[in-house]
């Protein structure tokens, strides 16, 4: 079932994917070369914390999972596509590194997330990185009041299909509320004018998941939890929580 949300509850939700994005903008300004990702998970922490707000991903545990998740960010650096468990491994020049994160706050959910790259990038990272936002930004696009969510699916894949990319099969986007994964999912590809059709008060995470070496299939590492490519190219993730109104959409985990 679809939540659809009172304006006052948006405001809400406005207010913990403020802390998301303070928390990743942490990270970003922490990230450097010999920087661990425990630390970048710490900082994380304490931006949550500061901020009164509860991680909705530590102690996540979905069926498929092993163990719960141990960090408030998942840190997914090169192969590793998404879900990567932050540990002691330091940073080096050159790095693709994605962080994803969440937070709860008054009991509302914000997800977001971002791509960069750590010391002298490769050009090629740069164009997968740069392409990652911009799926983001054509399924944040066709996130309008009237449009489906096959138009938003349809978005994002074009852009990551022109590029010669592929996209992580089985995982995509996902409603957001009161608890981080609700219905309905967001495929990041798919055909127009098909699926449950956007209303006001309908909050969205969309989240583009991009495989370089254009290949969709993936791995899942020893740990139970990272995924990585199995050709060993690199992958990036961006995503936004993004709530359809009649105004057009609104980003929540904007700064
Ligand atoms: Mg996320
Ligand atoms: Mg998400």
């Amino acid at each position: 079932m679809v939540e659809i949300k009172t304006d006052t509850s948006l405001d809400a939700m406005r207010a913990a994917g403020r802390v998301v994005a303070q928390a990743l903008n942490a990270v970003r300004d922490t990230a450097a070369v010999g920087v661990t990702l425990r630390t970048l998970d710490e900082t994380a922490r304490t931006v949550l914390r500061e901020a009164g707000a509860r991680s909705p991903f530590l102690g996540y545990r979905p069926d498929w999972a092993p163990v719960p998740f141990p960090a408030v960010i998942c840190a997914s650096v090169n192969d590793a596509i998404v879900h990567g468990v932050p540990d002691g491994y330091r940073l080096c020049d050159g790095d693709l590194v994605s962080i994803d994160c969440g937070a709860a706050l008054d009991g509302w959910v914000g997800d977001s997330a971002i791509s960069f790259t750590v010391g002298r990038p490769r050009p090629e990272d740069t164009r997968l990185v740069d392409t990652a936002y911009e799926a983001l930004d054509a399924g944040i696009a066709a996130a309008v009041v009237g449009n489906r969510v096959g138009d938003i699916a349809h978005a994002i894949g074009r852009v990551c299909r022109a590029a010669g990319y592929g996209i992580l099969a089985g995982f995509g986007g996902h409603g957001v509320g009161r608890t981080m994964h609700e219905d309905p999912a967001v495929p990041n590809e798919g055909r127009p004018g098909r699926g449950m059709r956007l209303r006001h008060g309908m909050v969205l995470a969309i989240e583009p998941m991009l495989i370089g070496g254009g290949g969709d299939a993936y791995r899942t590492s020893g740990d139970g939890w990272t995924l990585r490519t199995t050709d060993g190219s690199r992958a990036a993730h961006a995503e936004h929580t993004v709530a359809i109104t009649d105004a057009g959409p609104r980003i929540l985990t904007a700064l």
